[in-house]
C-alpha cells in the first residue's frame, strides 16, 4: 500500500530541495557579479584617474582649448571594451570615445551629480533595455579650487558568469539528483515502514468516525508507531465495549421494566377472568401483589432517573464543608427501622467529627445504599459494623456486614447497572441492580474511591474514602 502521507512529505522534502538549489544558484550568481565588479571597477577608476590628473595639470581648463584632447588619449586604447564620456558638471557633454549616442540612451547623470556632491568617484550597476549589465564609474576632474569641473564616466558590460558559473549549477543539480534518488531510497527502505501505520491510523479513524469501532489496525512489524497502533486499538475495543453495554443497558432496562407491568397484567388478566368467583381475601392478596410491583417500578424508575442525574455532564454537587460523620449518623437512623424488622444491629464507630466538602443529599444517597444493601443482603440477627477514621488527608469508610457474601467471580461486576448477582434473591430483597452503580458515581464526583472485599457466607465490606477538609 503506498503512504499518502509519505508522499505528501517526499514532495514538499523535494519542493524545499528545489527552493534550495534555486537560492544556492541566486547566492552563486550574485556573488559572481559582485566579484566581476570589484574586479572590473579597479582598472576604470585607474585609467580615470590617470586622464583627470592629465586634465588637471593643462593650465586652462575651460575646454575650450583643444588641449584636452590629448589628455583624452589613452581613451583611445580602451575602444573595444570600455566606453569613456566626458560630462562637465552642467550635464554637458564634452567627449565621447564612442563619438555617437544610441537612439533612446540616458546619459548616467545621477552617477555625475553623486561624484559632484561627493567629491569622489564612484560606482552604479545598471540594466539597459537589451538587458546589457553595465558597469559605470564615475571620476571627477577638479579645477584649482578643488571644484569638480568635470566628470570622466567610464562604462563596461559586466560579462555573464559564463561557463565557471554554469559548470557549478550542473554540478550541484547533479548532487540534488541523488539526494532525491538516496531520499526515495531511503524512503522505499526505511520510511515506508513508519508513514504506512499512519495511513492506516487515518483509515481506522474515518471508520470509526463512521461508527465502525471493531476496526484494527494490523500490527506488520515493531516500529516507532506500534505503541499509537495499540493504543488505537485498544480505543476502538473500548468504544465497542461501552456501544455494546449502551445496547445491552437498553435490553435490561426494557426488560426490567416488563416484568413489574407482565405481572400486573397477569395478575389482573386472572381476577378479570375469575369476576364473581373471587374471594376478598385472594382479591387482598393480588392487590398487595399489584402494590408491591409498582413500588418496584417506582423503585427502578426512581433510580434511573437519579442515575440519569449524576450522568449529566452539567451534574451539579451543592457542596458544602460540613462533618461527613452527621451525614452518616442521619443515614443509619433513616436505615434503623429495617434492620430492626430483621433485628440487625448497626454498630457505629469513630473517634471524633471529620469535615469534607460534600453534597449532603447526595452523600446520604450513599450511605443509604450501602447501608440498605448490608441490611438486605445479611440474614436475621446479623450484624452491621461501621468504622469511621482518618488520616491527614482522607476520610476512610467500612462497612462491615456478616451477610451472605458475594461470590470473587461476581465482584468485579457489582458496580454495573442492573447487575445482580442472583436475580431471584436480589429481587425477592428489593434490589433494581441500580444502587452500587449509583454509589460508585457519587464516590467519583467526590474524588472519593471506592473499593469492595466479600466472601461467600462470610460477609462484605465496602471501603471508601474522601479528601479531608479541616473545619475553617
Ligand atoms: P441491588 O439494588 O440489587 O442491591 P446494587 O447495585 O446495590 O443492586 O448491588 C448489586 C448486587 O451486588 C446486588 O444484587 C447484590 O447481589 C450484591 N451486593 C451488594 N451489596 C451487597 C452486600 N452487602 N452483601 C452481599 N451482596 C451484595
Amino acid at each position: 500500500m503506498s503512504s499518502k502521507l509519505g508522499w505528501r512529505v517526499i514532495s514538499t522534502y523535494f519542493l524545499l530541495l528545489l527552493i534550495g538549489l534555486f537560492t544556492i544558484h541566486n547566492v552563486l550568481y550574485n556573488s559572481f557579479m559582485a566579484s566581476e565588479m570589484d574586479q572590473r571597477i579597479a582598472p576604470l577608476l585607474e585609467r580615470s584617474q590617470q586622464v583627470s590628473k592629465k586634465l588637471e595639470s593643462l593650465e586652462n581648463l575651460g575646454f575650450k582649448d583643444k588641449e584636452w584632447i590629448k589628455a583624452l588619449a589613452p581613451f583611445d586604447e580602451d575602444k573595444e571594451r570600455v566606453r569613456f564620456l566626458l560630462l562637465d558638471s552642467s550635464h554637458n557633454l564634452l567627449s565621447d570615445s564612442y563619438n555617437f549616442r544610441q537612439q533612446g540612451e540616458n546619459l548616467p547623470l545621477e552617477l555625475v551629480d553623486s561624484v559632484i556632491n561627493e567629491k569622489s568617484f564612484q560606482y552604479r550597476r545598471y540594466v539597459n533595455t537589451k538587458g546589457e549589465k553595465l558597469l559605470y564609474t564615475g571620476y571627477p576632474v577638479y579645477n584649482s579650487q578643488e571644484d569638480p569641473v568635470a566628470i570622466i564616466v567610464a562604462m563596461t558590460s559586466l560579462g555573464e558568469p559564463g561557463e565557471a558559473l554554469s559548470s557549478l549549477v550542473r554540478r550541484i543539480t547533479i548532487i540534488g539528483l541523488i539526494f532525491i534518488v538516496s531520499s526515495l531510497l531511503v524512503y522505499f527502505w526505511f520510511l515506508r515502514d513508519i508513514f504506512s501505520p499512519l495511513d492506516r491510523l487515518e483509515e481506522g479513524v474515518e471508520a470509526m468516525t463512521r461508527g465502525n469501532y471493531s476496526y484494527q489496525i494490523e500490527e506488520s512489524e515493531e516500529s516507532e508507531l506500534s505503541p499509537i497502533v495499540r493504543s488505537f486499538n485498544t480505543l476502538g475495543s473500548r468504544l465497542g465495549d461501552i456501544e455494546a453495554q449502551q445496547k445491552d443497558f437498553v435490553s435490561t432496562l426494557s426488560h426490567e421494566l416488563k416484568t413489574p407491568i407482565a405481572s400486573m397484567k397477569i395478575i389482573t388478566d386472572s381476577l378479570i377472568q375469575a369476576k364473581a368467583t373471587v374471594s376478598n381475601e385472594i382479591l387482598y392478596d393480588f392487590l398487595e401483589d399489584i402494590n408491591s410491583e409498582s413500588d418496584r417500578l417506582k423503585d427502578i424508575i426512581d433510580d434511573l432517573l437519579f442515575m440519569a442525574s449524576l450522568e449529566r455532564q452539567d451534574v451539579s454537587l451543592n457542596l458544602d464543608v460540613r462533618p461527613i460523620t452527621r451525614a452518616l449518623e442521619e443515614s443509619i437512623r433513616v436505615m434503623q427501622p429495617l434492620a430492626d424488622q430483621k433485628h440487625i444491629t448497626i454498630t457505629l464507630e469513630y473517634q471524633e467529627k471529620f469535615f469534607a466538602e460534600f453534597d449532603y443529599n447526595k452523600m446520604k444517597q450513599v450511605f443509604i445504599n450501602l447501608i440498605g444493601n448490608a441490611v438486605k443482603y445479611s440474614d436475621e440477627g446479623d450484624e452491621i459494623i461501621i468504622h469511621v477514621w482518618a488520616d491527614k488527608d482522607r476520610i476512610h469508610f467500612k462497612f462491615q456486614d456478616n451477610g451472605i457474601g458475594i461470590d470473587a467471580q461476581e465482584l468485579p461486576y457489582v458496580f454495573d447497572r442492573f447487575y445482580r448477582v442472583d436475580k431471584a434473591r436480589s429481587r425477592e430483597r428489593g434490589g433494581t441492580g441500580l444502587g452500587l452503580h449509583i454509589v460508585q458515581q457519587i464516590v467519583n464526583l467526590h474524588n472519593g474511591k471506592i473499593r469492595m472485599e466479600s466472601l461467600n457466607d462470610v460477609g462484605t465490606t465496602v471501603y471508601i474514602d474522601f479528601p479531608r477538609v479541616y473545619e475553617v
